[in-house]
């Protein structure tokens, strides 16, 4: 703008009559006057209204930034300066309005020049670009939207001249792909594309450039991270209204995404269906890996199942390309290193792109390097805050895994899992039904060998009545098949009771060297029977414990049993007990066959029997173990197996100790009561509506010098008790008709009775059992089949009592 020149300006402009005050009043914008100090001598009446000013005299002297308070000071006096000195001044402000919405303006200011050149004033020219500047605002936002939108949306869009050379910069190609646009101008942006597709590109985009018609197509496109990524290419031609076709604009979408899912949804679909039919975890994991591995093109594809310990972990199973080496075994998790075991331990998946840069010289690089695995993908699976298994994939060279390598290993890992322990839960459900089977046929067996010598014996009784050295034979032989078919059916009683929660334990205070001492003396017909060596070391400060004598003993004599069993002739059986901290731990090893390693994890279970059973010469049903860990869990304790080679094996038992060491009782075995030797016969009713026990019984009592009488049901017990008046009555409680409950309350309700000694006959022993008897009027409670040394102290102690 050329400075107006001359006093007469500022006069005129003024001046209601001069020329220029009709342009100066005319005008649109805010025209001011202002003196060579910038303050204001004239505004125009529009300029007025514009900035809502009502009195002139407001303005009138002040300093023209009053008008635009919002304007840097330093903008307004350099704009100022810039007029003074000829130059166009300029600073941009907002201004208050009354709609409380502020205005923006545009103020130029120049020079009035005097007619000597000299400084008249400035003339200021304010304009309002509120409206302009909304627009550009709206306009920038849109943009920015757009550019927002579009790069969420993973869309890269171009545009070329209808060569299809990029010659504009193309902000979103150099971006996505890193290219710089010398790199990518021309047909530079090819070298983005996979090589593979380069070809296939090229040739599709020039026919879709000769035929002028949209492009559509599918490629790699290499990212800025080096990460190629599956595109869909749209380009449409974009022709004027006269036929020329003016330039091309498209667009590349990133799909990669969208295919990762869709391809890792194929695969797991495939692997479903692939092992669907599979019934063991071998064929699970053979197959899962195999399709993985293939899938993701590595060298190897390792299942590891992870020990409780948390640390041991076993590859069961892996895949391997072919020459590369298998990994199956078992390992300690800390191979990997500290920090990449630590990581698994928390469920994280330990990612490594490159062994060598990333565990350079560190801990796990050995171990890698050790089986050619450069790069790895290990994914840990968490159940219930444990680490229970692990799949890996390994490379022999560096790999840049992708987020959905990683992925994929991470739900494969979750998914081959799940359908392992259902197999495995199906596999243990055979399994036990299988050991079942398997024990119901040794049952079978067991219950019947004894069988068939009874028989006989029978037999040789009839015919050799009167033969007493071959009678003696004959009894012994029935007492020890009848021995082992009660401990039989005692053991099978004893795992039924442990089961429905029925085992109670008589627990007392005593002393571990006492129980050894009974478990020795039942187990050693048996030691001696295989000629062992028995050694026996107990330390000299007693173990005292609360424990149920019984119970201890019969575990300790099984457990010597088995050592005895499986021991060859002439073997050594060894027993030592220690005191372990609170514990007594008490070892019992042998010479003797071992436990292979694949049945060492099952002795303990129900029907465990390690190899072909019912050819074992020593029989067994495989529950001895089994009870016995019960039995000593139920202490408190704990039974393992601590060792077994195929020279010998070692069990260890542990049992809490008592927390004092009170004195103790000696040996639990009810005191021994006099015989009633000398003194007259009793008379004893036997009452069982089994006739064979019954006349059993009371054939016993006979034996030992007694007078018996039978009686076969309650009511018949009943009629004959007035005239046989009995000393001694055994009675059975579960009888047809009247039980012996009902017969004993009536007995102990008969006024001309003089009271017997009342002993019950139960297959029922535990506490609650022997209370009801009691309560029923009963002295004492026998567990049927009556041991006939207990009926002969029941015997001597009633003589004793009539004798007195
Ligand atoms: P069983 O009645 O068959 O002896 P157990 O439960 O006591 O049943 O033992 C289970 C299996 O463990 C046995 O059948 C036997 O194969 C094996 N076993 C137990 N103890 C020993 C031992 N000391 N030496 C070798 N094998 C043993």
């Amino acid at each position: 703008m050329p400075a107006p020149s001359s006093n007469a300006f500022i006069t005129e402009s003024s001046s209601a009559s001069g020329p220029h005050h009709w342009i100066f009043e005319s005008s649109a914008d805010c025209v001011l006057i202002l003196d060579p100090r910038g303050e204001v001598m004239v505004i125009n009446g529009n300029g007025m209204l514009a900035l809502e000013i009502e009195d002139e005299a407001a303005v009138l002297y002040q300093p023209v930034g009053q008008l635009w308070r919002a304007a840097r000071a330093d903008a307004v006096a350099t704009a100022l300066e810039q007029a003074r000195g000829g130059g166009v001044g300029r600073f941009t402000s907002t201004a208050p309005s009354r709609s409380g919405r502020p205005r923006w303006w545009d103020v130029t200011i120049t020079r009035i020049q005097g007619d000597e050149k000299s400084l008249e004033g400035l003339l200021a020219v304010a304009r309002d670009v509120t409206g302009m500047r909304q627009a550009d605002q709206q306009l920038h936002r849109s943009e920015a939207r757009y550019r927002s939108l579009v790069a969420a949306s993973n869309v890269i869009e171009w545009d070329a001249p209808a060569s299809g050379q990029f010659e504009t910069v193309q902000p979103a190609w150099s971006t996505f792909t890193g290219q710089r646009f010398d790199q990518y101008c021309g047909a530079g942006w090819l070298d983005a594309v996979h090589p593979d597709d380069r070809a296939r590109t090229e040739r599709t985009w020039s026919a879709a450039l000769r035929r002028r018609s949209p492009y559509v197509t599918e490629h790699r496109l290499r990212r800025v991270d080096g990460v190629y990524h599956h595109m869909l290419v749209r380009a449409v031609p974009v022709i004027d209204a006269d036929g020329v076709l003016r330039e091309w604009i498209g667009v590349h979408i990133d799909v990669e995404e969208r295919r990762g899912v869709e391809e890792r949804l194929r695969l797991l679909d495939a692997m479903s269906e692939a092992t669907r039919n599979a019934d063991d975890a071998r064929t699970v994991m053979a197959v899962t890996t195999r399709m993985l591995g293939q899938h993701l093109g590595v060298t190897r594809c390792p299942y590891a199942d992870v020990a409780a310990d948390n640390d041991r972990f076993c590859i069961r199973y892996d895949w391997t390309a072919a020459n590369a080496r298998s990994t199956v075994g078992e390992y300690s998790l800390d191979l990997f290193g500290a920090r990449a075991a630590a990581t698994m331990r928390a469920g994280r998946t330990l990612l490594i792109r490159d062994v060598d840069q990333e565990l350079a010289g560190g801990e796990g690089a050995a171990m890698f390097n050790a089986i050619d695995c450069k790069a790895i993908i290990c994914c840990p699976l968490i159940k219930d805050g444990k680490l229970v298994a692990m799949m890996a994939v390994h490379q022999d060279r560096p790999r840049n895994w992708s987020a959905d390598d990683v992925a994929l290993v991470e739900e494969v890992v979750e998914r081959c899992w799940v359908h392992i322990e259902r197999v495995r839960a199906t596999e243990a459900l055979h399994e036990a039904d299988r050991r079942k089977n398997e024990f119901l046929a040794i049952l079978a067996h067991e219950l019947r060998n004894p069988l068939a010598p009874m028989r006989n014996g029978l037999q040789l009784m009839k015919l050799a009545a009167g033969d007493g050295a071959a009678m003696v034979k004959v009894r012994d032989m029935m007492e020890r098949q009848v021995q082992q078919m009660s401990h039989l059916v005692n053991d099978l009683l004893d795992i039924a009771r442990i089961t429905s929660g029925n085992l109670d334990l008589k627990r007392q205070r005593l002393e571990l060297a006492s129980v050894v001492a009974a478990a020795v003396e039942t187990s050693m017909p048996l030691i001696d029977a295989g000629a062992h060596v028995l050694a026996v070391e107990l330390p000299e400060t007693p173990l005292p414990l609360d424990a149920d004598p019984l119970r201890v003993a019969q575990v300790l004599g099984n457990v010597l049993n088995n050592a005895a069993k499986y021991t060859p002739r002439g073997g050594r059986i060894a027993l030592s007990a220690r005191r372990d901290g609170a514990m007594a731990a008490i070892a019992i090893s042998d010479s003797g066959i071992g436990i292979p390693e694949s049945a060492r994890a099952n002795v303990f279970e129900m029907f465990a029997q390690v190899g072909d059973s019912l050819g074992r010469a020593q029989g067994g049903l495989g529950i001895g173990l089994s009870l016995s860990r019960r039995l000593i869990e139920l202490h408190g304790g704990s039974i393992v197996l601590e060792e077994s080679t195929p020279h010998g094996s070692t069990f260890v038992i542990r049992l809490p100790l008592a927390e004092s060491a009170a004195p103790t009782a000696g040996t639990p075995l009810a005191a021994g009561t006099d015989a009633a030797n000398g003194t007259a016969p009793l008379r004893v009713l036997v009452v069982d509506d089994n006739h064979d026990a019954a006349d059993m019984l009371a054939a016993l009592i006979g034996a030992v010098g007694h007078d018996s009488t039978v009686a076969n049901s309650g009511a018949a017990a009943l009629s004959v008790l007035p005239s046989l008046q009995p000393d001694i009555v055994f009675l059975d409680i579960g009888m047809p008709g009247m039980n012996g409950y009902e017969v004993a309350q009536q007995l102990r309700a008969m006024p001309a009775l003089t009271q017997p000694v009342l002993v019950a006959l139960t297959g029922w022993g535990e506490d609650k059992d022997r209370a009801r008897t009691s309560a029923a009027g009963f002295d004492h409670h026998l567990i049927k089949p009556a041991d006939l040394g207990t009926v002969e102290r029941l015997l001597a102690q009633t003589a004793a009592a009539v004798a007195n």
